[in-house]
């Protein structure tokens, strides 16, 4: 098992600092900085789900990330053959994103080489990842849900890209267009990039490709726009606009006092875009 520092601020010498804001959350701007990469480490524990890749060690390059008060960092474990797995590795306790960043903590997100060449991208080496958006599920346990996304669900992704005339994804904001404009990250479909589609949740859904070199930080940056802040975004929401000061279950005498508290014994869910108390308590449910 890796040893966490015991406090994440400590880790403070690495890379040159450089910013973005992904989305248009202004709270969301973040400074972050890689820190120093290790050779040959044994992944963590959880990875054993992982059944190719059990036993392996990895090289890990590790990137530190700060917003409004909040440090975390994210791990980009490189293991052979070009695989790769990203985690949020350590994050701040008892901050106010910890309902979604203790969930977080538990996924990782994986890329392997593709087997075919995407129609649009001939010539290059690349790796895929399908695409999973974080969404707010409303359970009082698990309260989020990770979303595979077909193209025309594309707005899931924050700085969400464009759609071209063949139904491809492509960037448009500045976070990951380089200076000349060329696209940093490209999209497919899962179909277009193994030979064969066994799972049929994942036929026609969208992968990210980043070439096999040198991607460490685009990985870190991409598990952030994608599983992160779609939840930070859900949390603020229920934060600013569910008025509800005390809330009492429909069934029973439980009383829950301020969003925290519901989200823990009631649970939220959206209508539409209204994030709305469940009606009874988690025991009556
Ligand atoms: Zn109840």
């Amino acid at each position: 098992m890796l040893q966490f520092a015991p406090n994440i601020r400590e880790q403070t010498k690495g890379g040159r600092v450089k910013e973005i804001q992904i989305g248009s959350a202004r709270n969301h701007h973040m400074k972050y900085w890689s820190l120093e990469r290790k050779e040959s480490i044994t992944p963590p524990i959880q990875f054993n789900e992982l059944p190719d890749l059990r036993g392996q060690s990895a090289n890990l390059a590790t990137f530190h990330f700060e917003l409004s008060g909040l440090a975390f960092t994210i791990a980009v474990y490189e293991f052979s053959n070009h695989i790769f797995v990203i985690v949020l590795h350590d994050y701040d306790k008892g901050r106010k994103y910890q309902l979604v960043l203790d969930e977080i903590a538990e996924i990782e997100q994986v890329y392997r080489p593709t087997e075919k060449e995407p129609p649009g991208l001939k010539g290059k080496e690349l790796v895929y990842t399908l695409i999973r958006t974080t969404s707010w599920c409303g359970m009082t346990s698990n309260r989020l849900r990770y979303d595979l996304i077909r193209v025309d669900e594309c707005f899931k992704i924050p700085d969400t890209p464009s759609i071209n005339s063949s139904d491809v994804l492509y960037e448009t904001s500045q976070n990951w267009i380089d200076n000349t404009g060329r696209p940093i990250v490209d999209y497919d479909i899962y179909d277009n990039v193994v030979e064969k589609v066994e799972d049929e949740e994942y036929h026609k859904k969208v992968v990210r490709l980043l070439p096999k070199e040198g991607s460490e930080e685009l990985m870190a940056l991409n598990f952030v726009r994608t599983k992160m802040i779609p939840g930070f975004n859900a949390y603020d929401q229920i934060k600013k606009d569910l008025n509800v000061l005390k809330h009492k279950c429909k069934d029973c005498e439980t009383v829950a006092s301020g969003y925290e508290e519901i989200l823990t014994v009631f649970g939220v869910s959206f209508e539409g875009k209204k994030p709305k108390a469940r009606e009874t308590c988690k025991k009556c449910k």
